[in-house]
């Protein structure tokens, strides 16, 4: 497959330009995702495997930028979802179609799936498999281990693999959007549920301990613009847990300023 001398950076997905090409980001993993959404593939040597698909309209790039790689959708065969927001699954149903991929998300999400992507997008030929959130998942020779983060959703998880590539062994975590709070009531009053705050806090109480070398978020500006000002998805410690704590200050000053939070939301 290509492979790209240039390392792999995240841009500033908040000013408007052109989508990323497809590119190597480490090894066998590869972005596949647009300037707004992140969508990772991982060639396994024994199918493909998609870490989220981005929203609806972006299935026809998702396909086009896996086949871009020299790879294909008909060879996809697990889909790993970190939530069910319209942003991460939008693509899920056009994989499905033109392969024998399954999908696997956490349990909690299933029931919300018609509100991330809109009603009747699956059909019974699909393959969803629900995730309890602790499991580790064989991917032909690739495992990948489930950790439940939930507060950006109720059922939202984070994905820890290990990939082979120049410098060795590197461990992988996928976190899309785990570390994100809605801190505005309009997207609240959308996505929240009951208890989000609860959730979040423990959630980034457990991500504070995370251990990895290559971290791939569900949005660039995770990185380019909160992590590393160069976007670069090899970030040190330091990095992560500055990171985390200026999302939980945010989320913080957000619940101090609305008191009837939990009013806002629906349950
Ligand atoms: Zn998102």
């Amino acid at each position: 497959m290509r492979a790209h001398t240039k390392p792999f950076r995240f841009w500033n997905n908040q000013t408007p330009g052109k989508d990323p090409v497809p590119c190597q980001i480490y090894g066998p993993l590869y972005y596949v995702g647009s300037r707004q959404f992140c969508a990772y593939a991982l060639d396994t040597q024994d199918g493909l495997l998609l870490f989220d698909t981005m929203d609806k309209p972006s299935e026809r790039l998702l396909a086009r930028n896996v086949q871009k790689l020299g790879f294909s959708i008909k060879n996809v065969r697990w889909i790993f979802n970190t939530h069910y927001h319209f942003d991460h699954v939008g693509g899920n149903a056009m994989v499905m179609d033109r392969s024998h991929a399954t999908m696997f998300i956490h349990k909690k999400e299933l029931k919300r799936l018609d509100i991330g992507l809109g009603p009747g997008r699956f059909s019974k030929k699909h393959r969803v498999r629900p995730l309890r959130g602790s499991e580790i998942l064989e991917c032909g020779p690739i495992r990948v281990r489930v950790v439940f983060t939930p507060g950006q959703s109720m059922g939202s998880c984070c994905f820890f693999t290990e990939i082979d590539g120049p410098q060795g062994k590197k461990r992988v975590l996928v976190m899309g959007d785990a570390s994100g709070f809605k801190s505005n009531k309009r997207e609240m009053r959308l996505y929240g549920y009951h208890g989000t705050d609860k959730d979040y806090m423990k959630t980034i109480r457990k991500m504070k301990q995370f251990v990895f070398d290559l971290v791939l978020p569900g949005h660039a500006h995770q990185i380019s613009l909160e992590t590393r000002r160069d976007g670069s998805p090899w970030i040190t410690r330091k990095e992560w847990l500055s990171f985390l704590n200026h999302r939980l200050a945010e989320m913080k000053s957000f619940v101090a300023e609305y008191p009837d939070f939990n009013q806002l939301i629906h349950s």
